[in-house]
């Protein structure tokens, strides 16, 4: 969420910006929230006004009539007051309900490198690393080889939960639960403390952390109660801070969370919603930062960085991207995707998102820090967040790049600590 004041202050920037996303409808909104903030500010004294009345109007009363005055107008005037009070709270609850609603709608400021685009085939790259092999055998679909190999079964779980469910087996299982060791002890060795967070959040905390869409598309409620279950644990991360202000000296804070992801995906089809690529659950080791405004830029590099190390120990080829507007959604101001090769289907499919939300979600879930200068306002801190491995994707990747004509997966180096040393799947 955009600070008020910042609104208030800056107009022209929040409207060439809103511009710049393709969002015009928006950018009439502004107008409307500027005015309705004026009035509000209005109408609060009058309120206050009223309510002093109120309290003095009575002695008045008394007074006149104690004269011998003609008080018949005085009690005209207080008999209304009370009325003319509550229409004023009336109105300024319509007016702070829609500045509210503005707010809560109105997406963050983008940096200035990112780049027009109307949706990812617009995303800019940046940077290549590794080469992609070209087989010399026909590859299989990772799905099938999977449940073939007996490493994995999409058919009873689409019995038992549905389909973009599946239940992974033996060998599989260890990759999986490796992937996340590796990337787990690579950010501990970075000073990123492991986190094991709540796996539902209650509607208050996750209005803080996400665009209100997603109550819709993206997560699932629990029935019958304020609970949804996580879509990542960047949002009981982020949300862990809530309403609070840090010192200076708390801050960076930098977190490695670590947790299964529920997601319904509505809207998604076709040849992604078969095997591991886009399913319901996944796990996933996520970075979050919490650190002073100054300092964030240089954390989105050093989150970028942590994650290509990551994919660079698997030997598995990527590409970063610069996000476009057309494909950023409205909480970042500025995301990276890394996107790593995936050799059947030719191409490169998104692994890693990895973005700065400069103030955005500290302002809607109000966690500021002091600043030890004297009379210097407490500001918004900033958080940030990126994948460090979601493993269904990585485990596709791994199934696809190191998969031998007999079906075999070579297992990457970097894994065969935590799968008892074997070689291959
Ligand atoms: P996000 O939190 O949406 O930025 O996603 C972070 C990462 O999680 C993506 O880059 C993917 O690697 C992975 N991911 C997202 N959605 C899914 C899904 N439905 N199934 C499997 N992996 C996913």
């Amino acid at each position: 969420m955009l600070e008020l004041k910042f609104i208030r202050a800056n107009p022209e920037i929040v409207r060439a910006d809103l511009l710049k996303r393709g969002y015009t409808e928006k950018v009439a909104w502004i107008d409307d929230l500027l005015e309705k903030d004026q009035k509000s500010r209005e109408i609060t004294i009058e309120v206050d006004r009223l309510r002093n009345r109120r309290n003095v109007i009575g002695r008045e009363i008394n007074e006149t009539r104690k004269a011998g005055g003609d008080i018949a107008g005085l009690l005209k005037e207080a008999a209304a007051i009370p009325g003319e009070i509550k229409e004023a709270e009336a109105e300024l609850q319509a007016i702070t309900e829609r500045v509210h609603y503005y707010l809560m709608r109105l997406p963050n400021i983008l940096h200035e490198s990112v780049p027009v685009g109307k949706d990812d085939t617009e995303n800019v790259e940046v940077k290549r690393w590794g080469e992609p092999k070209v087989p010399s055998f026909e590859l299989r679909n990772h799905g099938e080889l999977a449940a073939e190999q007996g490493w994995a079964d999409f058919e009873r779980a689409a019995k038992v939960a549905g389909s973009g469910f599946y239940y992974l087996k033996g060998r599989l299982v260890l990759l999986d639960m490796a992937l996340q060791r590796f990337a787990l002890d690579l950010l501990v060795e970075r000073g990123y403390v492991p986190l094991s967070p709540p796996y539902m959040m209650n509607r208050a905390a996750y209005e803080g952390v996400t665009d209100l869409a997603d109550f819709e598309d993206v997560m699932y409620k629990i029935d019958g109660e304020d609970a949804y279950l996580i879509a990542t644990s960047e949002h009981p991360m982020a949300a862990m801070y809530k309403d609070e202000i840090f010192e200076e000296k708390d801050l960076p804070l930098k977190f490695a969370g670590i947790s299964p992801c529920f997601r319904k995906e509505i809207g998604s089809h076709g040849i992604d919603t078969k095997g591991l690529f886009r399913v319901h659950q996944f796990n996933k080791i996520e970075q979050f930062v919490f650190c002073r405004p100054e300092e964030s830029w240089a954390f989105h590099e050093e989150l970028l960085a942590n994650a290509e190390a990551i994919f660079q120990g698997l030997g598995l080829p990527y590409h970063v991207v610069n996000i476009c507007t057309g494909d950023i959604g409205t909480v970042a101001a500025k995301k990276y995707d890394i996107e790593v090769w995936m050799p059947r289907e030719n191409m490169y499919r998104e692994a890693v998102s990895c973005s700065n939300c400069t103030s955005y979600q500290a302002v809607r879930l109000n966690i500021k820090v002091r600043d030890p200068a004297e009379f210097k306002e407490k500001q918004y801190v900033h958080t940030l967040n990126s994948t460090a491995i979601a493993t269904s994707r990585a485990i596709r990747a791994i199934l696809e790049n190191n998969q031998q004509e007999d079906g075999s997966v070579v297992i990457p180096e970097a894994l065969r600590p935590y799968m008892y040393g074997a070689e291959t799947l």
